[in-house]
């Protein structure tokens, strides 16, 4: 495995490859890394030749009033974890190799980053989007891999790609999970064992009102009460909300198109996220449209 952290290094390692006739598969992260993020190397080493995982901690993405200055960091772990899991190249740059003092060109998305987190976090998708186009400029990957975890970002990036013709292909791939169904989450470590307990509401809230979607519950309003009556116990809920999942659009009642049911929350001062899906069972023999 190499460790990367110029973009002229990373295009003279790259250009082998591509020569070869290789398939380069991107997993963009923040570090930190967890399982979820290594689900996100499996599938790229099953899916492509070389597998590059970028770490940066994108500072655009981040408010002023966010974690950016305490965000986990530990370079020499998930160095170590990319190499027992194949790994082929680490690109870690620093800020400035990805954002130079004369940088000013952004990509801003549209209505798919309104809703939700986009509510909350203004400018948080515009850094996103940024920085994931500028990592499919700087790799030229031919498929990328993102989770679930955070569906509102898999949708801004697929609109992306598609929007402004980025030759990648975007896959996402389901939430990973501790064993009690706390979604994974490099923000985990911040918790207390008490706020860790308290944070396990959030998948139960979720997991509460899939249970009552698969029972044939098909009302908006008493999905989503579903889930709140077991997320008494987060600090403060930012918003739950189920949407389109499509064009994350308010959910209409009764429910006949897939749908996320999404939530973010702190337990104390972490701010957590996470989200189902609700989609429709398939006709025998088909897979349902848009699941
Ligand atoms: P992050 O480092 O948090 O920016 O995440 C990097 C990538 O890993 C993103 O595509 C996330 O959606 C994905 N990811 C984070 N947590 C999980 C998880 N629990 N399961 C699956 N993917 C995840």
């Amino acid at each position: 495995m190499q460790t990367i952290t110029t973009l002229a290094e990373l295009r003279h390692a790259l250009a082998q490859a591509r020569k070869e006739g290789k398939r380069v598969g991107l997993v963009p992260t923040m570090g930190y890394l967890h399982e979820g993020h290594l689900a996100l190397v499996q599938a790229s080493r099953t899916r492509s030749d070389i597998t590059v995982v970028s770490i940066f901690v994108n500072p655009t993405q981040f408010g002023p009033n966010e974690d950016l200055s305490t965000y986990p960091r530990d370079f020499i772990r998930d160095e170590q974890l990319c190499r027992n899991a194949g790994v082929t190249i680490v690109f870690a740059p620093d800020t400035r190799e990805v954002y130079p003092t004369t940088f000013e060109t952004f990509v801003e998305p549209g209505d798919l980053a309104t809703p939700l987190c986009g509510a909350y976090r203004p400018g948080h998708f515009r850094g996103v989007a940024t920085v994931v186009c500028k990592l499919f400029n700087m790799v030229q990957p031919d498929i990328a891999f993102f989770g679930q975890k955070d569906f509102q970002q898999c949708a801004v990036i697929r609109r992306m790609a598609v929007d402004l013709n980025l030759p990648v292909d975007i896959v996402t791939i389901p939430t990973i999970r501790e064993s009690d169904g706390l979604a994974m989450s490099s923000r985990n470590r911040y918790l207390s064992d008490e706020e860790r307990r308290r944070a396990l509401t959030i998948s139960r809230g979720l997991f509460a009102a899939a249970d009552k979607f698969r029972s044939g519950e098909r009302d908006v309003e008493n999905l989503v009460a579903a889930a709140r009556e077991q997320l008494s116990s987060v600090d403060r809920l930012q918003y739950l909300e189920l949407v389109d999942s499509h064009t994350l659009k308010a959910a209409e009642s009764p429910l006949q198109r897939p749908a996320a049911l999404c939530v973010a929350a702190y337990v104390g001062s972490t701010w957590l996220i996470d989200n189902v899906i609700l989609s429709f069972p398939a006709p025998d023999g088909q897979r349902s449209p848009g699941s």
